[in-house]
């Protein structure tokens, strides 16, 4: 007999079962109802987006977008690939041959990718696509004709075609979504959301994709939970509710050992002459760092100071410091936030070394973590992005987010000892013998109607492994219904945990279990 494959989640990804995805479900219900007490609406964006949105917002020099993002290439622009290859060295009738079918077939596909409205079906890209069918039909006819060896016409085809096949606008691949906000903020200008009355205040609950080393706490689809607030204003009021939500949101599900840190990172106009100073001085102490902080001198300095490698502390520590080199606007609105944190009694931390890996942030950024995490301690990451709705072509608007890692977040409130003891399955209907089936059926339906999880046994048997099961199965009650039962027209209402039985008709039973109702 051959071998069967047995198969496995793939790296980095993994299934949630239940009772733990009953846990998670409370974890995200609690979100909305924090969330829309603090009037946030849900948005839902596709988990796959335009390559060049990561790109454009999170930044190509990202780690994020560089190296860990999912992206798919067209298979149009493989078939162009090959094409543009198979033509590149026609010599004989052999290579002649195979470039006229890498032609055909690119131009079917073309055909195929224009109909089905993957591919644009903007005039430039018709007219391209009709002229290569063109080319097509007559270069068959000829070959098929027996001129079927390369000569100066059937260079000259070759050229022409080549050009044309690099002028079809396919549009570029499409990534899994590594985050949520460059997608919130294209749905934003999409939708004219800037139209509408008032901030827009979004939050989304969803799972994205990070083609990351796999450890505890990081994994390649993970999910997160954000909110993002778009508009016009970017009072640090903002900023400060916000925060507000989110810890009151960790408060809720018991995630209460976690720290605040926040800090200010400027924006386009003291920024820039901050981070050439922090590149000079880096540059100063270059042969002291490792190699990652050494390239990072170059693409993204501010990243050096995020860095964990023990023998670099000492030296970061006496770099120049932001906050030395807010303008006057960013250093009055952190001032501001932190005035309207003190009024809300938020405990927070500054850290100036607080920059994050994204580049579309501006000003305000902030982290939570949490313990019982080792080295993955993070649970939430997020601030300002002002003029990352411009950047993506829309209106000037202000911006500022957060996204809460949810798998981290559970953890953490697991290893606290504070995840709640959920529901789980209310009442186990034990029946034996057939006569009593149809009661069995009818008061199950009542039960759960009455918003009670009820398990009924779709088999006959007898009362001991019934009610064996019903304790494996954790079931609070057992209702039992058996011949004597079904003749005196009442249940036998048996409480699983300490045995204790009672004999009840239907309206006292229903009564009864009105406290069992699910949450
Ligand atoms: P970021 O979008 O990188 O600011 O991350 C926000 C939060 O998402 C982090 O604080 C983590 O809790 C969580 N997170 C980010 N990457 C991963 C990952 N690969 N696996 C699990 N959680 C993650």
């Amino acid at each position: 007999m051959s071998e069967r494959k047995q198969f496995r989640a793939i790296k980095g990804t993994r299934d949630i079962l239940p009772p733990d995805s009953a846990l998670w479900n409370w974890f995200e219900h609690s979100a909305r109802e924090v969330f829309e007490s603090y009037n946030f609406g849900e948005i839902r964006t596709p988990i796959f987006e335009e390559t060049s949105l990561f790109a454009r917002s999170i930044g190509a020099n990202t780690d994020v977008v560089s190296k860990e993002m999912y992206t798919f290439e067209k298979k149009l622009e493989i078939l162009r690939g090959a094409f543009l290859q198979s033509s590149s060295g026609v010599t004989d009738a052999a290579s002649l041959r195979k470039y006229l079918q890498y032609l055909a077939v690119f131009v079917d596909n073309l055909q195929r990718g224009i109909t089905v409205g993957e591919v644009s079906n903007a005039p430039e890209n018709v007219e391209v696509f009709s002229i290569l069918t063109a080319i097509v039909v007559e270069s068959v006819a000829r070959h098929d004709n027996g001129q079927s060896e390369p000569d100066d016409r059937w260079n000259e085809q070759l050229r022409r075609s080549r050009i044309l096949v690099e002028q079809v606008d396919i549009g570029g691949g499409e990534s899994l979504r590594p985050e949520a906000t460059a997608s919130v903020c294209r749905a934003y200008i999409e939708h004219n959301m800037q139209a509408l009355p008032g901030n827009q205040k979004l939050y989304y609950i969803g799972p994205m994709f990070r083609r990351e080393r796999p450890q505890k706490g990081r994994y390649r689809q993970f999910y997160q939970i954000g909110a993002e607030v778009l508009g016009q204003s970017d009072a640090p009021a903002i900023d400060a509710e916000v925060l507000e939500m989110l810890l009151v949101f960790f408060n809720r599900v018991g995630l209460t050992r976690t720290t605040l840190y926040v800090n200010s990172i400027g924006d386009k106009n003291c920024r820039p002459q901050y981070v050439e100073l922090l590149r000079e001085e880096l540059r100063k102490v270059k042969d002291k760092l490792k190699e990652d902080s050494q390239r990072r001198i170059e693409t993204n300095p501010l990243r050096v100071l995020d860095s964990k490698i023990p023998e670099e502390q000492s030296i970061i520590e006496t770099l120049p410091r932001i906050s030395d080199h807010l303008c006057d606007e960013c250093r009055a609105h952190f001032a501001k936030l932190k005035e309207e944190l003190n009024l809300r009694r938020i405990d927070y931390k500054e850290n100036w070394r607080l920059v994050r890996g994204l580049d579309y942030y501006t000003r305000t950024t902030f982290e939570v973590t949490a313990e019982g995490l080792g080295s993955q301690n993070a649970v939430c990451g997020g601030g300002r992005y002002d003029g990352l709705v411009e950047l993506l072509g829309g209106p000037p608007t202000k911006g500022i987010g957060f996204a809460i890692g949810t798998d981290r977040s559970i953890l953490s409130i697991e290893e606290g000892g504070n995840a709640p003891k959920l529901s789980g399955l209310a009442v186990y209907i034990a029946w034996m013998g057939l006569a009593s089936y149809p009661t069995a059926v009818n008061i199950a339906r009542k039960l759960r109607a009455a918003g009670l999880s009820v398990e009924l046994p779709p088999e006959e048997m007898k009362f001991k492994k019934s009610l064996g099961l019903a304790d494996k199965l954790g079931a609070r009650y057992a209702v039992i219904i058996g011949e004597d039962e079904v003749a005196s027209r009442t249940f036998t209402l048996k409480r699983l945990a300490d045995g204790d039985q009672k004999k009840l008709a239907e309206g006292e039973l229903l009564e009864y279990l009105e406290s069992e109702r699910r949450r």
